[in-house]
């Protein structure tokens, strides 16, 4: 954990916070056509602070996921939970990535044939996955959003 700053392609939206050593690659199919190919690298963020509020575009992409965009510039920002406070930002906007490793591999099910397996890298399926995102969820709202 640290405290990492970031950016959008153009510059109007800034990210800001403190950033697990450890990121995430997902393999779903929504997340390969939104970032044009390959998985969406991203590291959970706790206490994520924006600027430039008025240029993300957001939208809710599941009954539990929110995705958001520059709506200047395209780049893709982040993933939150619609309930409570976890956010995952795209890798490729830090400014710094030194230290920082790709621990979990998530939709495996998905991943294209020609991405090779991170070595050392947890491997998770989808339905490990909603498994674990539907316990979780009960944990932190006691609803099943799932
Ligand atoms: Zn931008
Ligand atoms: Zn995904």
């Amino acid at each position: 954990m640290g405290v990492r700053s970031g950016h959008c392609l153009c510059g109007a939206v800034t990210v800001r916070g403190d950033v697990s050593d450890t990121a995430q690659a997902c393999h779903c199919q929504q997340c390969q056509r939104w970032t044009g190919g390959g998985p969406l690298f991203a590291v959970r963020v706790h206490d994520l602070e924006l600027t430039g509020e008025d240029a993300i575009h957001a939208y809710d992409h599941s009954n539990w996921g929110r995705r958001a965009v520059c709506g200047t510039c395209g780049s893709t920002l982040y993933w939150k939970l619609q309930t409570g406070p976890v956010a995952f930002v795209a890798l490729g906007l830090l400014d710094d990535q030194s230290g920082i490793t790709i621990a979990e591999e998530i939709f495996i099910d998905s991943r294209p044939d020609w991405f090779p397996p991170f070595a050392g890298a947890i491997q998770r399926t989808e339905a490990e996955m909603k498994a674990q995102l539907a316990a979780f969820l009960e944990k932190e709202t006691g609803h099943d959003h799932v």
